[in-house]
């Protein structure tokens, strides 16, 4: 498979030219940069607190400390404002302007605290370089935005510097001072914003390509079920069809050799099914067919199993029971069955069938056997006049099960 290209990164930005993109990537980063970004302002806001100290130390309780412990108590206080901002709305991280606003304000204390301990100038050139590094590496933002922090910074800087008396010769020395840590820091976090947009479009391709192959397991599954229906079941009543019936019957012969007990099966005929789509149509006979099926569902175990053998012919498998037990299930089916009036369209209809039942014999382990047997019995309920439930008997003969009368119907 041929991979696409990453869509294109800005060099200078390191965002997505497609502003679509970008916006995909800043939703999905999101919640992970407000959490660092919030840790970052806290960790800021102390160490602004913390060098208050130090101020006293030079300073004194003068007007300049002041001053000074003002500025850093406002700073800081906007610092942790826009941390608890960004419980609320994560989205502010990503976007930048943020963090663009809150390094604006927090940089010229740095010109403050020049004009108001010049002696300490060594020192406050230190702390701009790991400021300028720090723009970039510790407060995640956006670098273009960064850069411009750190030009104005470095700009303000230097005219402080120049403005508290030092001498202008060393104007560019100090530029490239203050200006390196901040390059170094761009230049990292460039690489480091580009990083993690190449890994946001292939985790995303990714995650595309799980989903679809999920969706395409589920399809196949489904198919795969679907097949296996179709292969298994009679498309008109969704009974087992004969095939399948077979194999079932292949299973429950292990079962009662293994447990040495009795299966029997019961075959069932309608009685005059000719004449029913003669007098009432084919898709009357399709309904009568498929009324049999449902039927079959209510009165059958669920471990029975009911096939359509063809045409008007169906068999149930009953494995655990013997022929008087078989013979009293088929004749409660026979009697439901003969009860029951399919109605098509305006039309009622009555139905009856003849039923033959045989018990497997002790050495008999095909299916095509036990059907003959109950065939030939259910032959001889039809030449008996239908509506009947007639039994196999182990020596070939066949034997009406008739406790009860079943129901007559009248068609
Ligand atoms: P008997 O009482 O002797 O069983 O008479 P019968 O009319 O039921 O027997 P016969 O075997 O002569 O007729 C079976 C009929 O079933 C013939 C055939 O047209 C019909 N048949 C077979 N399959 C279908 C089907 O899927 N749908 C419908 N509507 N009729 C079917
Ligand atoms: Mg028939
Ligand atoms: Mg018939």
């Amino acid at each position: 498979m041929e991979t696409a290209p990453i869509p294109p990164i800005s060099l200078w930005r390191a965002e997505f030219t497609d502003a679509a993109t970008e916006q995909a990537y800043r939703a999905d980063v999101q919640g992970r940069m407000a959490r660092q970004l919030r840790i970052a302002l806290w960790v800021w806001a102390t160490l602004l607190m913390l060098f208050a100290l130090p101020d006293y130390q030079a300073l004194g309780n003068s007007p300049g400390f002041r001053a000074l412990l003002g500025y850093r108590a406002a700073t800081a206080l906007l610092l942790l404002l826009a941390a608890r901002a960004l419980r609320t709305r994560p989205y502010l991280a990503p976007q930048g302007h943020l963090v663009m606003v809150l390094e604006m304000v927090g940089y010229p204390f740095f010109f403050l605290f020049q004009f108001l301990q010049p002696e300490m100038r060594t020192s406050t050139i230190g702390m701009l370089m790991v400021v300028n590094l720090s723009l970039f590496i510790f407060v995640p933002g956006r670098v273009a935005l960064g850069a411009w922090v750190a030009l104005v910074g470095v700009a303000g800087s230097v005219a402080s510097l120049l403005l508290t008396g030092t001498a202008l010769t060393l104007a560019p020395g100090l530029t490239l001072l203050l200006t390196l840590p901040a390059v170094v820091g761009f230049i990292s976090a460039n690489r480091l914003q580009r990083a993690q947009r190449q890994e946001f479009v292939v985790r995303s391709r990714l995650q595309q390509a799980n989903a679809a192959l999920q969706d395409e397991i589920a399809r196949r599954t489904e198919l795969q079920a679907e097949l296996q229906r179709q292969a298994t079941t009679d498309p008109l009543t969704g009974l087992l069809n004969r095939r399948e019936f077979g194999r079932r019957f292949g299973l429950d012969l292990a079962r009662a050799e293994r447990d040495a007990s009795p299966l029997s099966v019961a075959l069932l005929d309608l009685d005059h099914f000719k004449k029913i789509n003669d007098q009432f149509g084919h898709a009357a006979g399709d309904e009568v067919l498929r009324q049999v099926a449902r039927l079959s569902h209510e009165c059958f175990r669920s471990i029975d199993c009911v096939g359509r053998m063809g045409g008007e012919e169906f068999a149930v498998l009953l494995p655990g029971a013997t022929l008087p037990q078989a013979a009293t299930v088929a004749q409660r089916f026979a009697q439901r069955l003969a009860a029951t009036l399919v109605v098509h369209g305006e039309q009622t209809i009555h139905l009856s069938a003849t039923l033959g039942v045989a018990e497997r014999l002790p050495e008999e382990r095909t299916l095509d056997a036990m059907l003959q047997r109950a065939d030939q019995a259910l032959y001889a309920g039809k030449n008996a006049g239908r509506n009947c439930v007639m039994l196999a008997l182990p020596e070939g003969t066949a034997q009406r099960h008739a406790p009860e009368p079943v129901h007559s119907s009248p068609h």
